[in-house]
Protein backbone atom coordinates (compact mmCIF):
# COMPACT_ATOMS: atom_id res chain seq x y z
CA UNK A 1 0.00 0.00 0.00
CA UNK A 2 1.55 3.58 -0.87
CA UNK A 3 1.53 6.27 1.72
CA UNK A 4 -0.24 8.84 -0.40
CA UNK A 5 0.05 11.81 2.24
CA UNK A 6 -2.89 13.07 4.21
CA UNK A 7 -6.31 11.36 2.18
CA UNK A 8 -3.79 7.93 3.00
CA UNK A 9 -7.18 6.19 4.58
CA UNK A 10 -9.57 7.60 2.21
CA UNK A 11 -7.75 6.29 -0.29
CA UNK A 12 -6.96 2.69 1.15
CA UNK A 13 -10.34 1.89 2.24
CA UNK A 14 -12.91 2.27 -0.62
CA UNK A 15 -9.49 0.39 -2.70
CA UNK A 16 -10.08 -2.44 -0.27
CA UNK A 17 -13.72 -2.34 0.27
CA UNK A 18 -13.85 -2.81 -3.57
CA UNK A 19 -11.89 -5.58 -3.87
CA UNK A 20 -13.54 -7.28 -0.94
CA UNK A 21 -17.36 -6.53 -3.58
CA UNK A 22 -15.17 -7.88 -6.53
CA UNK A 23 -14.23 -10.44 -4.90
CA UNK A 24 -17.97 -11.84 -3.56
CA UNK A 25 -19.08 -10.75 -7.00
CA UNK A 26 -16.81 -13.39 -8.18
CA UNK A 27 -17.57 -16.05 -5.51
CA UNK A 28 -21.37 -15.55 -5.92
CA UNK A 29 -20.82 -15.42 -9.93
CA UNK A 30 -18.54 -19.08 -9.78
CA UNK A 31 -22.09 -20.51 -7.97
CA UNK A 32 -24.22 -19.51 -10.78
CA UNK A 33 -21.85 -20.58 -13.35
CA UNK A 34 -21.84 -24.24 -12.34
CA UNK A 35 -25.99 -24.12 -12.14
CA UNK A 36 -26.18 -22.55 -15.24
CA UNK A 37 -23.44 -23.82 -17.58
CA UNK A 38 -21.20 -21.13 -18.38
CA UNK A 39 -18.01 -23.04 -17.83
CA UNK A 40 -16.48 -24.23 -21.06
CA UNK A 41 -13.08 -26.20 -22.17
CA UNK A 42 -10.56 -24.72 -24.43
CA UNK A 43 -7.85 -26.95 -26.55
CA UNK A 44 -4.79 -26.48 -26.79
CA UNK A 45 -2.68 -28.98 -29.23
CA UNK A 46 0.42 -30.22 -28.43
CA UNK A 47 2.74 -31.14 -31.65
CA UNK A 48 5.27 -33.92 -31.99
CA UNK A 49 8.63 -33.00 -33.29
CA UNK A 50 9.23 -35.82 -35.35
CA UNK A 51 6.00 -36.90 -36.47
CA UNK A 52 4.50 -32.90 -36.66
CA UNK A 53 1.30 -34.62 -36.07
CA UNK A 54 -1.06 -33.75 -32.80
CA UNK A 55 0.32 -35.94 -30.05
CA UNK A 56 -1.93 -34.94 -27.26
CA UNK A 57 -4.20 -31.56 -26.29
CA UNK A 58 -4.87 -29.70 -23.39
CA UNK A 59 -7.72 -28.74 -21.57
CA UNK A 60 -8.23 -25.18 -20.18
CA UNK A 61 -11.36 -23.63 -18.66
CA UNK A 62 -12.73 -20.55 -19.83
CA UNK A 63 -15.66 -19.00 -18.14
CA UNK A 64 -18.52 -17.62 -20.63
CA UNK A 65 -19.61 -14.65 -18.42
CA UNK A 66 -23.02 -13.02 -19.67
CA UNK A 67 -21.53 -9.40 -18.48
CA UNK A 68 -17.98 -9.58 -18.77
CA UNK A 69 -17.51 -12.26 -21.69
CA UNK A 70 -15.11 -14.50 -22.20
CA UNK A 71 -12.96 -15.05 -18.45
CA UNK A 72 -9.73 -16.18 -18.59
CA UNK A 73 -8.85 -18.96 -15.75
CA UNK A 74 -6.53 -16.49 -14.06
CA UNK A 75 -9.18 -14.62 -12.87
CA UNK A 76 -11.29 -17.15 -10.84
CA UNK A 77 -9.27 -20.49 -10.31
CA UNK A 78 -7.11 -18.98 -7.18
CA UNK A 79 -10.04 -17.66 -5.53
CA UNK A 80 -11.61 -21.08 -6.22
CA UNK A 81 -9.01 -22.64 -4.51
CA UNK A 82 -9.17 -20.57 -1.96
CA UNK A 83 -13.43 -20.99 -1.23
CA UNK A 84 -13.54 -24.81 -2.25
CA UNK A 85 -15.03 -23.90 -5.12
CA UNK A 86 -12.18 -25.63 -7.02
CA UNK A 87 -13.71 -28.91 -5.71
CA UNK A 88 -17.09 -28.99 -8.02
CA UNK A 89 -15.53 -27.26 -11.12
CA UNK A 90 -12.89 -29.74 -10.95
CA UNK A 91 -15.28 -32.01 -10.93
CA UNK A 92 -17.78 -30.52 -13.92
CA UNK A 93 -13.90 -30.51 -15.84
CA UNK A 94 -13.02 -33.84 -15.16
CA UNK A 95 -16.59 -34.98 -16.41
CA UNK A 96 -16.38 -32.87 -19.37
CA UNK A 97 -13.65 -34.11 -20.72
CA UNK A 98 -14.27 -37.81 -20.13
CA UNK A 99 -16.96 -36.90 -21.93
CA UNK A 100 -15.34 -35.10 -24.79
CA UNK A 101 -13.40 -37.55 -24.82
CA UNK A 102 -16.06 -40.39 -25.47
CA UNK A 103 -17.49 -37.97 -27.80
CA UNK A 104 -14.39 -38.19 -29.80
CA UNK A 105 -14.00 -41.39 -30.17
CA UNK A 106 -17.08 -42.32 -32.26
CA UNK A 107 -15.17 -40.03 -34.97
CA UNK A 108 -13.27 -41.77 -37.62
CA UNK A 109 -10.30 -39.92 -36.77
CA UNK A 110 -10.55 -39.10 -33.14
CA UNK A 111 -8.48 -35.47 -32.69
CA UNK A 112 -6.04 -36.69 -30.13
CA UNK A 113 -4.16 -40.06 -28.49
CA UNK A 114 -5.40 -38.71 -24.73
CA UNK A 115 -6.03 -35.15 -23.62
CA UNK A 116 -4.62 -33.43 -20.50
CA UNK A 117 -6.36 -32.28 -17.18
CA UNK A 118 -4.86 -29.63 -15.14
CA UNK A 119 -5.30 -30.89 -11.70
CA UNK A 120 -6.19 -28.82 -8.20
CA UNK A 121 -4.55 -29.65 -5.00
CA UNK A 122 -7.70 -29.35 -3.28
CA UNK A 123 -9.70 -31.67 -5.50
CA UNK A 124 -6.51 -34.10 -6.01
CA UNK A 125 -6.67 -34.32 -2.30
CA UNK A 126 -10.42 -35.08 -1.89
CA UNK A 127 -10.60 -38.68 -0.08
CA UNK A 128 -12.70 -39.39 -2.59
CA UNK A 129 -10.56 -38.30 -5.29
CA UNK A 130 -9.60 -41.79 -7.02
CA UNK A 131 -13.23 -43.28 -6.99
CA UNK A 132 -14.57 -39.99 -8.49
CA UNK A 133 -12.13 -40.68 -10.79
CA UNK A 134 -13.33 -44.61 -11.35
CA UNK A 135 -17.22 -43.08 -11.35
CA UNK A 136 -16.19 -41.21 -14.53
CA UNK A 137 -13.90 -43.53 -16.71
CA UNK A 138 -16.30 -46.07 -15.86
CA UNK A 139 -19.75 -43.15 -17.20
CA UNK A 140 -17.79 -42.39 -19.75
CA UNK A 141 -16.39 -45.61 -20.72
CA UNK A 142 -13.17 -44.61 -21.82
CA UNK A 143 -9.63 -45.85 -21.59
CA UNK A 144 -7.66 -44.34 -18.88
CA UNK A 145 -4.94 -43.79 -20.95
CA UNK A 146 -7.00 -41.09 -23.15
CA UNK A 147 -6.97 -39.01 -19.59
CA UNK A 148 -3.41 -37.35 -18.39
CA UNK A 149 -3.71 -35.38 -15.22
CA UNK A 150 -1.17 -32.37 -15.24
CA UNK A 151 0.20 -32.04 -11.50
CA UNK A 152 2.23 -29.19 -10.08
CA UNK A 153 5.22 -29.42 -8.00
CA UNK A 154 3.51 -27.75 -5.60
CA UNK A 155 0.70 -30.69 -5.69
CA UNK A 156 3.52 -33.47 -5.14
CA UNK A 157 4.83 -32.21 -2.40
CA UNK A 158 1.88 -31.74 0.01
CA UNK A 159 1.26 -34.76 1.93
CA UNK A 160 4.33 -36.44 0.07
CA UNK A 161 3.07 -39.85 0.87
CA UNK A 162 -0.70 -40.15 0.65
CA UNK A 163 0.12 -38.04 -2.76
CA UNK A 164 2.56 -40.89 -4.13
CA UNK A 165 -0.24 -43.86 -2.98
CA UNK A 166 -2.37 -41.64 -4.75
CA UNK A 167 -0.23 -41.48 -7.91
CA UNK A 168 0.44 -45.08 -8.02
CA UNK A 169 -3.16 -46.16 -7.68
CA UNK A 170 -3.73 -43.43 -10.74
CA UNK A 171 -0.91 -45.28 -12.44
CA UNK A 172 -2.28 -48.78 -11.90
CA UNK A 173 -5.35 -47.63 -13.51
CA UNK A 174 -3.45 -46.46 -16.69
CA UNK A 175 -3.98 -43.03 -16.17
CA UNK A 176 -0.85 -40.73 -17.44
CA UNK A 177 0.96 -38.65 -15.28
CA UNK A 178 2.74 -35.33 -16.10
CA UNK A 179 4.54 -32.96 -14.21
CA UNK A 180 3.44 -29.57 -14.94
CA UNK A 181 4.93 -25.83 -15.10
CA UNK A 182 8.17 -28.13 -14.45
CA UNK A 183 11.33 -26.07 -12.77
CA UNK A 184 9.39 -23.56 -11.03
CA UNK A 185 8.94 -25.41 -7.87
CA UNK A 186 11.62 -26.52 -5.79
CA UNK A 187 13.17 -30.06 -4.64
CA UNK A 188 11.78 -30.91 -8.53
CA UNK A 189 14.67 -34.27 -8.99
CA UNK A 190 13.56 -36.06 -5.84
CA UNK A 191 10.43 -36.98 -7.08
CA UNK A 192 11.34 -37.61 -10.78
CA UNK A 193 12.79 -40.56 -9.23
CA UNK A 194 10.23 -42.04 -7.24
CA UNK A 195 6.87 -40.50 -8.63
CA UNK A 196 5.50 -42.67 -11.64
CA UNK A 197 5.50 -40.66 -13.69
CA UNK A 198 4.96 -40.29 -17.76
CA UNK A 199 5.48 -36.66 -19.06
CA UNK A 200 7.09 -33.42 -18.16
CA UNK A 201 6.51 -29.99 -19.36
CA UNK A 202 8.66 -27.50 -19.15
CA UNK A 203 7.36 -24.42 -17.77
CA UNK A 204 7.21 -21.45 -20.81
CA UNK A 205 9.18 -19.08 -18.46
CA UNK A 206 12.47 -21.13 -19.50
CA UNK A 207 11.37 -21.59 -23.02
CA UNK A 208 10.50 -17.68 -23.09
CA UNK A 209 14.32 -16.88 -22.60
CA UNK A 210 15.92 -19.44 -25.41
CA UNK A 211 17.71 -17.09 -27.70
CA UNK A 212 18.54 -15.03 -24.92
CA UNK A 213 19.98 -16.03 -22.10
CA UNK A 214 22.64 -18.73 -22.52
CA UNK A 215 22.30 -20.21 -19.13
CA UNK A 216 18.58 -20.55 -19.73
CA UNK A 217 19.36 -23.10 -22.56
CA UNK A 218 21.51 -24.36 -21.07
CA UNK A 219 19.39 -25.72 -18.19
CA UNK A 220 16.08 -26.38 -20.81
CA UNK A 221 19.07 -28.72 -22.74
CA UNK A 222 19.57 -30.25 -19.36
CA UNK A 223 15.73 -30.92 -18.84
CA UNK A 224 15.28 -32.44 -21.86
CA UNK A 225 18.08 -34.41 -21.26
CA UNK A 226 17.27 -35.59 -18.03
CA UNK A 227 14.17 -36.69 -19.11
CA UNK A 228 14.78 -38.58 -22.24
CA UNK A 229 17.17 -40.15 -19.74
CA UNK A 230 13.99 -41.20 -17.25
CA UNK A 231 12.07 -41.64 -20.06
CA UNK A 232 9.97 -39.48 -19.47
CA UNK A 233 7.76 -37.34 -22.91
CA UNK A 234 9.10 -33.54 -22.45
CA UNK A 235 6.34 -31.19 -23.93
CA UNK A 236 7.93 -27.56 -24.19
CA UNK A 237 5.47 -25.11 -23.06
CA UNK A 238 4.58 -21.35 -24.40
CA UNK A 239 6.54 -21.97 -27.72
CA UNK A 240 5.89 -18.96 -29.75
CA UNK A 241 8.98 -18.36 -32.16
CA UNK A 242 10.53 -20.34 -34.85
CA UNK A 243 13.85 -19.81 -33.08
CA UNK A 244 12.73 -21.45 -29.60
CA UNK A 245 10.51 -24.40 -32.22
CA UNK A 246 14.10 -25.10 -34.00
CA UNK A 247 16.52 -24.58 -30.79
CA UNK A 248 14.02 -27.64 -29.29
CA UNK A 249 14.11 -29.86 -31.70
CA UNK A 250 17.59 -30.19 -32.32
CA UNK A 251 17.70 -30.85 -28.47
CA UNK A 252 15.72 -33.92 -28.59
CA UNK A 253 12.29 -31.91 -27.09
CA UNK A 254 9.37 -34.50 -27.63
CA UNK A 255 6.24 -32.29 -28.29
CA UNK A 256 5.22 -28.61 -28.41
CA UNK A 257 2.69 -26.57 -27.09
CA UNK A 258 1.82 -22.72 -27.72
CA UNK A 259 0.84 -19.94 -29.87
CA UNK A 260 3.66 -20.70 -32.49
CA UNK A 261 1.21 -23.75 -33.43
CA UNK A 262 -1.89 -22.81 -31.85
CA UNK A 263 -3.44 -21.04 -28.82
CA UNK A 264 -6.22 -22.64 -27.32
CA UNK A 265 -9.30 -23.08 -29.31
CA UNK A 266 -12.80 -24.45 -29.15
CA UNK A 267 -13.78 -27.49 -30.20
CA UNK A 268 -15.09 -27.17 -33.52
CA UNK A 269 -11.90 -25.71 -34.53
CA UNK A 270 -9.47 -28.41 -33.05
CA UNK A 271 -11.58 -30.62 -34.94
CA UNK A 272 -10.88 -28.31 -38.08
CA UNK A 273 -7.29 -28.35 -37.31
CA UNK A 274 -7.52 -31.88 -37.47
CA UNK A 275 -9.03 -32.16 -41.02
CA UNK A 276 -6.73 -29.88 -42.41
CA UNK A 277 -3.70 -31.86 -41.08
CA UNK A 278 -5.39 -35.03 -42.55
CA UNK A 279 -4.63 -33.73 -45.83
CA UNK A 280 -0.84 -33.75 -45.50
P1 LIG B 1 -1.05 -23.82 -17.41
O1 LIG B 1 -1.57 -25.17 -17.04
O2 LIG B 1 0.41 -23.62 -17.27
O3 LIG B 1 -1.55 -23.58 -18.90
C1 LIG B 1 -0.81 -22.89 -19.87
C2 LIG B 1 -1.27 -21.46 -20.02
O4 LIG B 1 -0.45 -20.80 -20.97
C3 LIG B 1 -2.70 -21.32 -20.54
O5 LIG B 1 -3.27 -20.15 -19.97
C4 LIG B 1 -2.46 -21.12 -22.03
O6 LIG B 1 -3.54 -20.46 -22.68
C5 LIG B 1 -1.23 -20.28 -22.02
N1 LIG B 1 -0.46 -20.41 -23.24
C6 LIG B 1 -0.44 -21.43 -24.13
N2 LIG B 1 0.43 -21.22 -25.12
C7 LIG B 1 1.00 -20.02 -24.87
C8 LIG B 1 1.99 -19.23 -25.55
O7 LIG B 1 2.53 -19.60 -26.58
N3 LIG B 1 2.33 -18.04 -24.96
C9 LIG B 1 1.76 -17.60 -23.81
N4 LIG B 1 2.14 -16.43 -23.31
N5 LIG B 1 0.82 -18.33 -23.15
C10 LIG B 1 0.45 -19.52 -23.67
P2 LIG B 1 -4.76 -20.15 -19.43
O8 LIG B 1 -5.63 -20.97 -20.33
O9 LIG B 1 -5.15 -18.74 -19.16
O10 LIG B 1 -4.64 -20.93 -18.06
C11 LIG B 1 -3.88 -20.41 -17.00
C12 LIG B 1 -3.70 -21.41 -15.89
O11 LIG B 1 -4.97 -21.72 -15.27
C13 LIG B 1 -3.18 -22.76 -16.36
O12 LIG B 1 -1.79 -22.68 -16.53
C14 LIG B 1 -3.62 -23.67 -15.23
O13 LIG B 1 -2.71 -23.59 -14.16
C15 LIG B 1 -4.93 -23.03 -14.80
N6 LIG B 1 -6.06 -23.81 -15.38
C16 LIG B 1 -6.56 -23.78 -16.64
N7 LIG B 1 -7.59 -24.64 -16.77
C17 LIG B 1 -7.73 -25.24 -15.57
C18 LIG B 1 -8.63 -26.25 -15.06
O14 LIG B 1 -9.49 -26.80 -15.77
N8 LIG B 1 -8.47 -26.61 -13.74
C19 LIG B 1 -7.50 -26.05 -12.95
N9 LIG B 1 -7.41 -26.47 -11.67
N10 LIG B 1 -6.65 -25.12 -13.40
C20 LIG B 1 -6.76 -24.72 -14.69
CA1 LIG C 1 -1.21 -27.17 -17.55
CA1 LIG D 1 1.96 -25.23 -17.48
CA1 LIG E 1 1.39 -21.98 -15.49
Amino acid sequence: VKKSGRNNYQFVTPSLQKEADERLTVQHGLHQALERQEFELFYQPQINFSTQKISGVEALIRWNNPDRGLVTPDEFIAISEETGLIVPIGTWVLEQACRQISDWNKLSTPPTPYLSVNMSIRQFQQKNFISEMERILLKYNIKPQQLELELTESLLIHNLTETQNKLFTLKDMGVRLAIDDFGTGYSSLQYLKSLPLDVLKIDQSFIQDIGIDHNNEAIVQTIISLANNLDLWVVAEGVVTQRQYDFLKLKGCGSYQGYYYSKPIKEHELLEVIKKQSLY
